[in-house]
């Protein structure tokens, strides 16, 4: 027996990528002590006022199948965030709820790509992107970019590669790297997006983590409403990862086909989530702010900390909640380094090389844990880094001699 093609390798990066990260996993199930940085989840829970809303939900009855495009009232207050940040009109009529900002790549790909379709992203990138364009028939295909240019796309290579895509997907804020695409980058996804006629999908789940510069919302430039989707999310903004609830939002027409697509893919999220989701949303000035601040302390830590040595380099992101750090001076792959890394000191990272090519030679750290502990974690992490670095010199010097 045999599994279609379209589910195998939906999470293959270069090999021996995602090593270190079971290898944390693993120290931990025998009990190690293990400072975790390689996921995105936040390590303070969901608010309890908005728990306590899901549960009131719940209990009042709200357990049957929801409306499959989403709860009306979930689906206009999106709708208003959106139009009130944005300043383009949209209606309920131009968002569905998904399961969680992934639901909406998934739904979103589906919906555009024929079999064997081009569908770009940049390079380095989130790593469902791949998987979730091939899950959808299409054929992935990374864009490069360089930390000479502050991981930001260059015209020349988004011009080469999209003749004849159909689709190009990208995060801005950005995860891995931190990057705030700024409004010329953006122009210029435009203007290729239209030359080349491209759908865009622009997977915007960092849009309240800002700690430097502006976002800029691509849907909102000329001519872009009808080829844009806008990728949502209340895991990252409002702390609610596990509650797998985001949005999709797009062209009206679109929408409405993309409710038949949802009931056949998963059939609605559940209503005492969309409740709870409504609550946050309604309260977004409050718990917004709350959820992003230990993060902007965090980085600040982090700076302070990474500016007292010379061998770890970095982008100093403007937004999300990670570090994409340069480690080349130690002469090893962002693999090698993030497993040293947790044989010596016990703290997990993940390698650049699960974010793509882009990003070898680099590791991202989660800033998921208070602010000290980050702050000494990224010591001892430059420690390592330094005696690897001066091992290296030590051992190349004779040669050079
Ligand atoms: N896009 C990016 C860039 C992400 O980092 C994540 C989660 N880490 C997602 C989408 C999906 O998030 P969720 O499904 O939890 O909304």
């Amino acid at each position: 027996m045999q599994l279609a093609r379209r589910i195998l390798n939906l999470l293959k990066t270069d090999s021996g990528a995602w090593e270190p990260y079971y290898r944390a996993r693993e120290l931990k199930e025998a009990g190690e002590a293990v400072v975790n940085l390689t996921v995105g989840d936040h390590d303070i829970p969901t608010d309890p006022a908005i728990l306590a809303e899901m549960s009131e939900s719940a209990s009042r009855g709200r357990t049957g199948y929801s409306v499959v495009s989403g709860t009306t009232a979930l689906r206009k207050a999106v709708a208003t965030r959106i139009e009130k940040r944005t300043g383009v009109p949209t209606g309920i009529e131009n968002v569905v709820i998904t399961c969680g900002g992934q639901g909406a790549l998934l739904v979103s790909h589906l919906a555009i790509l024929n079999p064997g379709d081009k569908a770009l992203f940049f390079d380095p990138y989130y790593p469902t992107y791949p998987g979730t364009i091939m899950a959808a028939g299409g054929t992935p295909v990374p864009v490069a970019t360089s930390p000479r240019r502050d991981f930001r796309p260059e015209g020349k290579a988004l011009d080469q590669a999209a003749v004849g895509a159909t689709s190009l997907l990208f995060n801005s804020p950005n995860n891995p790297t931190g990057t705030i695409y700024p409004q010329e980058t953006i122009a210029m996804i435009a203007a290729a997006a239209q030359k080349h006629d491209l759908w865009v999908i622009s997977d915007e789940v960092y849009d309240t983590q800002i700690w430097s510069g502006e976002h800029a919302s691509i849907r909102a430039l000329d001519g872009m409403q009808e080829r844009t989707f806008v990728i949502g999310s209340m895991s990252k903004s409002f702390a609610m990862t596990g509650s797998r609830v985001g949005w999709l939002a797009g062209p009206a027409e679109i929408m409405n086909a993309l409710g038949e697509l949802l009931t056949v893919v998963t059939f609605g999220v559940p209503e005492y989530i969309q409740d709870a989701a409504l609550y946050a949303l309604n309260r977004d000035l409050e718990f917004e702010p709350k959820v992003a601040e230990p993060f902007r302390r965090r980085l600040s830590v982090a700076l302070d900390v990474l500016r007292n040595q010379r061998v770890v380099s970095l982008v100093p992101p403007m937004g999300a909640m990670y570090l994409m750090l340069d480690v080349r001076a130690t002469g090893l792959s962002g693999r090698d380094f993030a497993l040293h890394l947790l044989e010596h000191e016990r703290i997990a990272v993940m390698p650049g090389e699960s974010f793509g090519r882009s990003a070898a030679g680099h590791v991202r750290v989660a800033m998921t844990v208070p602010a000290e502990d980050l702050g000494d974690a990224l010591r001892r992490l430059a420690s390592v880094a330094g005696e690897l670095a001066r091992n290296r010199s030590a051992t190349a010097a004779p040669a050079a001699a």
